[in-house]
């Protein structure tokens, strides 16, 4: 067994071995990918805002149809008692709402720990390499279990030894990372997918505020694959990642084949925000954003 599964799962709010966290394989989620997800990151046993991830693992439920009957509140209970549980800390935490079982009304909501991504210093000091991949994800919005493209372009990653894997759509535009969203930079304005094709990134939005804060104009646009050579700087944001520097896409520098100044100026304030988030809800009230 991995040595990632953790000691106990939340499960509608009780508290379970990992081994008794099982779903029926007449479960819709099975056959049908009929759930949604979110991952959290945890930091020194702050969750970092919980609100947004929750209020999207709510809207990706209503857009597929699937019944929701908890509140933000409850959820961010339990996704505190299964960190207590299994003693964590620091990592991510995972939480899967998928159902109802047959026969049932109400769906099943679990909940977990996971490990941090392991992204070693570097990668953020030198960019890290990625490959673009054709796969369009249903439903880009809503965050739902049918991640069979991302697992596919993921893979397609590993293979090349790339870090991530960029989504090409029909009309070979790039929109998002296979688990990141992605963003270029070109003669100082930062470019991003329209967000009808993507999913909206808690960590985007952040980026995106921030970069309106630093005075960095922003555009929504298609970002066609042909355009690459044109782009100054890319990065990727994710939560698993916060922001991360793209140096090479399908084995060619982007631009001088260095971290741009623009991306390092969204490094540091995310990172300088994020340190104060976690400082203002160290001993605070864990369930604001
Ligand atoms: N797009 C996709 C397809 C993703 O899986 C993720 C990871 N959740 C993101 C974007 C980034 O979203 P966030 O910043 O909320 O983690």
């Amino acid at each position: 067994m991995s040595t990632k599964i953790p000691k106990f799962v939340c499960r509608n709010g009780e508290i379970v071995p990992s081994d008794e966290a099982t779903v029926s394989v007449f479960n819709p989620a099975v056959f049908s990918a009929f759930g949604v997800y979110e991952t959290l990151l945890v930091w020194d046993d702050v969750i970092f805002h919980p609100a947004e991830h929750l209020n999207r693992l709510w809207r990706s439920a209503i857009a597929i149809g699937l019944p929701f009957p908890w509140g933000a509140e409850e959820i961010v209970v339990w996704l505190s008692q299964v960190k207590e549980a299994n003693e964590f800390h620091r990592g991510r935490l995972k939480v899967i709402v998928i159902g109802p079982p047959p026969g049932e009304d109400s769906p099943l909501c679990f909940s977990w720990p996971w490990p941090e991504m392991e992204i070693p210093e570097r990668a953020y000091e030198a960019g890290v390499s990625t490959i673009t991949f054709k796969a369009t994800r249903f439903m880009p919005q809503a965050k739902t279990m049918n991640t069979l493209p991302n697992l596919m372009a993921k893979n397609a990653a590993r293979a090349s030894n790339a870090h991530e894997a960029l989504l090409v759509n029909f009309r070979e535009e790039i929109t998002e990372g296979a688990t990141s969203n992605f963003f270029a930079v070109r003669e100082g304005k930062l470019l991003h997918a329209p967000e009808n094709e993507i999913l909206t990134g808690v960590t985007m939005s952040l980026v995106l505020e921030m970069a309106k804060r630093l005075g960095i104009p922003v555009e929504e646009t298609p970002l066609p694959a042909d355009q690459i050579e044109s782009w100054d700087e890319t990065f990727i944001t994710s939560t698993s990642r916060k922001v991360l520097p793209v140096t090479s896409i399908d084995g060619k520098p982007v631009g001088d084949g260095k971290v741009g100044e623009i991306t390092q100026a969204l490094m540091a304030e995310f990172e300088r925000e994020f340190e104060a988030y976690i400082q203002a809800h160290k001993e605070g009230d864990e369930s604001g954003s």
